[in-house]
């Protein structure tokens, strides 16, 4: 199975996917855990220059350079697993470009469809867990991680945009929806029922 995990920045992406981890060593599942951008050698050379950029990056440059970060990740990493039957946790995947990029810098969504259709060469995943959170809530966890400067540099409208645009994307029958506000056993709780679902 193939599972992602999306929401704006501090929504506990990361935590949970701790979670469904232990989760699923403990059901005796193989799987990997793995991210977006930055799953392979070549996306975490990339994630670099896009979240510590050197240069500047245009906004058609940073589209093609997570595109090109996620077909590296599909065709080295997420196909070759799954073809083996290991399940596939990615903490981020294209519903970020629609989010990101679509809804929250007013790219053509049909255009960037595209792209990802090419960069993925199709491939969907079976679950994609939304973790829903106002962009004011996560950004203020953010800042105590110290990313808070990079993040800044967009604005609350920004960050609103694409939390919307994530909401709209979680009308597909693909995702579930959890409130990012709870605590996060109380989430984990929902979304284990989420994965004891997919089994089978
Ligand atoms: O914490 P995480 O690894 O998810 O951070 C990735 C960063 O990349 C986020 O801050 C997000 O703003 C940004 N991003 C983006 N467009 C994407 C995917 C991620 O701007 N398509
Ligand atoms: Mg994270």
């Amino acid at each position: 199975k193939f599972i992602t995990i999306e929401g704006v920045e501090g929504s506990g992406k990361t935590t949970q996917i701790q979670y469904i981890a232990r989760y699923l060593t403990e059901k005796n599942i193989p799987h990997i855990i793995t991210r977006e951008p930055g799953g392979t050698a070549l996306g975490r050379k990339i994630r670099e220059l896009l979240l510590n950029p050197t240069y500047p990056v245009v906004p058609e440059a940073e589209i093609l350079l997570y595109l090109a970060d996620r077909a590296q990740h599909v065709g080295e990493k997420i196909i070759p697993h799954l073809d083996k039957g290991v399940w596939v946790i990615s903490d981020r995947y294209f519903d970020s470009t629609l989010a990101y990029q679509g809804y929250g810098r007013g790219f053509d969504l049909n255009l960037l469809k595209s792209f990802i259709a090419f960069a993925t060469k199709g491939l969907i995943p079976d679950l994609t867990i939304l973790i829903d959170l106002p962009p004011a809530v996560g950004l203020s966890r953010v800042k105590s991680r110290g990313e808070y400067d990079r993040l800044e540099r967009e604005t609350v409208e920004f960050h609103q945009r694409v939390r919307e645009g994530f909401l709209q994307l979680a009308k597909d029958q693909r995702f579930r929806v959890v409130d990012g506000r709870k605590n996060p056993e109380e989430i984990f709780l929902e979304i284990k029922g989420f994965l004891e679902g997919l089994n089978g």
